[in-house]
């Protein structure tokens, strides 16, 4: 063992409670501190060959780095769709790193931290008021819960063809189907083969709408000729929150032959809330669903779950098999999750997620979602009395898609855009929506309240003034 190593394990406790210290300073000054930080970074010292040790290494991170740490989990970091961190969910990713088991094998040889894991994901189906005939496991976020969905998808397309793409690669070109895509869909599409220009694009229903038309999806699904396809429905596009009519899609489902997966990272947690679950009525109905923790289940990053249907277990074990072993069994036998899931070794990810919901319950999550949903109606009203501002789309949840008014002043929205998150108070982030360019606010913070309301909008109206002039 080095010096560093036996000195560093020897204070232990003073050097955890160092970080706890400084840890719960910069959590407690979050709402003060500012969403926006210009790397201007001092050059690193010469590496030590011996190493500096844990403190003096501290001490390099406080003055090279802490100072620059964004409040991106802070109330008024409203960019992309970046949700906080509850403290049991910071419990639980601390505790996850502490323990640091290798999460796979649920039933047998090896430690429990799948049977933590099949927990956190059946409390997840009773958040979500999903039946539990759908199977779950955690990845790294959204983009490869989608992956690892649509590469059971693969699967089952070739399986209509009674091919095993798995074994023998894809041998034909699949048939995709899309409205609105996530830009994280598209990029699966192109890591699994399958292409990502190869998606049969369905119309937009009339009306401002990001969702599909489903007599146009219908229309394509027909030119098909009853080939078997794989459909992408979204529940919340990232611009305008807008949502598949999967009622008329489940419809649809009893007469043709599709594998049908729903993009939900943020907006399935519109079941938590009584006034806005009717936006996923039919839902449960989907093979595959994609979930977000890290955005609004307030978990630190580098978390979301997929959902597959009991029934497929089969296909998706065809499609993430590890080892040679015939493994085609009853799935519930000698249960590894390293066959389920793109990665093999993992951290510990469903801890902070079982901590948080069983610290604030589906109240708490009830309460979460409804005030951002709140949060963003505020700022909804704001812009539409304010003469400088326009929405772009009608707000439909906990997103806020506007622009400058008028559109001789689309040239300024970027230095608008610029200028206001420069103030370090409000973080948002652009976007571009019917060829106009626009901005985004997006409510997913547990911490966000009036109050922060008051500050955005005032900065907002300051800053929009001094550019309009
Ligand atoms: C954020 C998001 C993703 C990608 O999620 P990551 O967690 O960044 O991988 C996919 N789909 C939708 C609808 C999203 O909002």
């Amino acid at each position: 063992m080095t010096p560093h190593l036996k000195q560093d394990f020897g204070q232990l406790q003073s050097l955890l409670n160092d970080i706890t210290n400084q840890a719960a300073g910069y959590l407690g000054s979050l709402p003060g501190r500012s969403v926006f930080a210009i790397p201007e970074i001092a050059d690193l010292p010469e590496p030590a060959e011996e190493g500096l040790g844990t403190a003096k290494t501290l001490e390099l991170f406080n003055t090279r780095f802490e100072p620059l740490m964004v409040a991106s989990s802070g109330p008024r970091y409203l960019g992309f769709v970046t949700g906080g961190t509850t403290p049991a969910s910071i419990a639980g990713d601390w505790l996850a790193t502490v323990y640091d088991q290798n999460t796979q094998v649920s039933r047998g040889e090896g430690d429990i931290s799948a049977v933590i894991e099949e927990e956190a994901i059946s409390l997840l189906l009773d958040l979500f008021e999903l039946p539990a005939e759908f199977f779950g496991g955690f990845v790294t976020g959204a983009t490869m819960s989608n992956f690892t969905c649509l590469g059971v998808a693969r699967q089952w397309y070739g399986k209509q063809q009674e091919k095993d793409y798995a074994k023998d690669g894809i041998t034909d070109r699949v048939n995709v189907l899309s409205a609105t895509p996530h830009s994280s869909s598209v990029k699966s599409l192109a890591m699994l083969g399958l292409g990502s220009r190869n998606i049969i694009r369905v119309n937009t229903a009339d009306g401002n709408r990001e969702a599909m038309d489903t007599e146009d999806l219908e229309r394509r699904i027909r030119a098909l000729n009853g080939a078997p396809f794989i459909l992408i429905s979204s529940a919340g596009t990232v611009n305008t929150v807008d949502f598949d009519n999967f009622k008329a899609i489940a419809r649809l489902r009893e007469n043709h032959n599709f594998w049908w997966h729903i993009d939900a990272a943020f907006g399935g947690f519109a079941a938590c809330s009584p006034q806005h679950k009717h936006l996923l009525e039919d839902w449960e109905k989907a093979d595959s669903i994609t979930i977000d923790c890290h955005k609004w289940l307030n978990v630190p990053y580098d978390s979301a779950f997929f959902l597959v249907r009991e029934e497929h277990k089969r296909l998706q074990v065809e499609t993430f098999q590890n080892s040679d072993a015939p493994y085609l069994g009853d799935p519930s036998e000698n249960f590894n999750y390293l066959n389920f899931l793109p990665e093999n070794s993992r951290r510990l990810r469903a801890l902070p997620v079982w901590f948080t919901l069983m610290a604030y319950g589906k109240k708490g999550y009830r309460h979460i979602v409804e005030n951002s949903v709140k949060m963003s109606g505020l700022l909804e009203e704001f812009i539409v009395q304010s003469p400088k501002f326009e929405l772009l789309a009608p707000v439909r949840l906990n997103t806020v898609c506007f622009t400058l008014s008028g559109t001789e002043n689309q040239e300024t929205v970027s230095r608008f855009l610029s200028a206001l998150n420069r103030t370090g108070k409000v973080f948002m982030t652009p976007t571009v929506y019917r060829d106009r360019k626009g901005i985004r606010a997006a409510f997913v913070n547990w911490m966000t309240d009036e109050n922060d309301i008051r500050i955005i909008t005032e900065y907002m109206d300051r800053i929009a003034g001094e550019i309009l002039q």
